[in-house]
């Protein structure tokens, strides 16, 4: 199938390394040029070099912190003067601390709704305008399992994502006419290095294997297995492209079965 995405122009958060650094290798593989953020330029650097061997695409590293709007207002500047448009978003940010609600203060609320909800309102105001001019755009915002089944001990992230799951909902409605499509992707236990430092963790802490630490996720996923990022890329880059024209306002679980309600 081609996904009609050669040459289209997409700007990729977060993406040195993890799911964001997969959906931008598969959206170069498709064809697209990409721009990519992440705050450490080191990394981001290498990333954005690696992708172009691999691809032979235009890529952009920006460093960006995206908690920060005028960190993404300079990422957006420097896209638009590189491509002159931005064709695709995908928002993403590393996660937010672990804890209850009580152990949250009103400082920890205020730094995750930067990371988590106000970087994807302010990525999506720097790029609607381009988008509407053109009459197509992708917006696709990388989640959580978490909107559709809270996940225990993460009670921001269930908050914060809940709430960018209604701004895309009712932002896919406002936009459709203009071509614009705003989906959101959730992601279950993917194999990135984030999860493999919170198997390691919990290992030392509780004086168990990494093995044991990652079986407590794994048996509760039916395929008995973390997801692997190109996996979960594969669908980012679908709901991306040309051919998901006519899908829009949905929030679609890459999660090997881990939810288990009727959605
Ligand atoms: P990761 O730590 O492997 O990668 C995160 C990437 O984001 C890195 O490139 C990092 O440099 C960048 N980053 C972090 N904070 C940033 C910021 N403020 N500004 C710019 N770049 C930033 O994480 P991941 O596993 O790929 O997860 C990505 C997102 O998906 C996170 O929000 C995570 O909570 C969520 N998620 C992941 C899983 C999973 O199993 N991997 C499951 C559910 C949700």
């Amino acid at each position: 199938m081609d996904l009609g995405l050669t040459g289209k122009v997409a700007l990729v958060a977060a993406a040195s390394k993890g799911l964001g650094r997969a959906v931008a290798e598969e959206l170069a593989a498709e064809g697209a040029h990409l721009v990519l953020c992440a705050r450490t330029d080191d990394t981001l650097q290498q990333t954005c070099a690696a992708i172009r061997e691999a691809s032979g695409g235009r890529v952009l590293g920006v460093a960006a912190d995206v908690a920060k709007p005028a960190d993404v207002a300079r990422l957006v500047q420097a896209a638009l003067a590189e491509f002159g448009r931005i064709d695709i978003l995908v928002t993403n940010a590393g996660g937010p601390p672990a804890g209850t609600f009580e152990q949250h203060d009103a400082a920890a609320w205020e730094a995750a709704t930067h990371l988590l909800l106000t970087s994807v309102v302010e990525l999506t105001r720097a790029v609607l305008p381009g988008m509407k001019a053109r009459g197509w755009g992708r917006i696709l915002n990388i989640t959580s399992i978490a909107v559709k089944q809270p996940v225990g001990g993460l009670l921001l992230s269930n908050s914060l994502r809940a709430a960018v799951t209604g701004m895309a909902r009712t932002l896919a409605n406002e936009v459709a006419a203009a071509g614009i499509t705003v989906n959101n992707i959730l992601p279950g236990y993917t194999r990135t290095e984030r999860v493999e430092h919170l198997a390691s963790a919990a290992a030392t802490r509780e004086g168990i294997s990494e093995a044991e630490a990652t079986a407590r996720w794994t048996n509760e996923i039916p395929m008995r297995r973390l997801g692997e990022p190109r996996e979960f890329a594969a669908l980012a880059a679908f709901l991306c492209s040309e051919r998901a024209s006519y899908i829009t306002g949905t929030s679609t679980a890459v999660d090997g079965g881990w939810l288990k309600g009727l959605y």
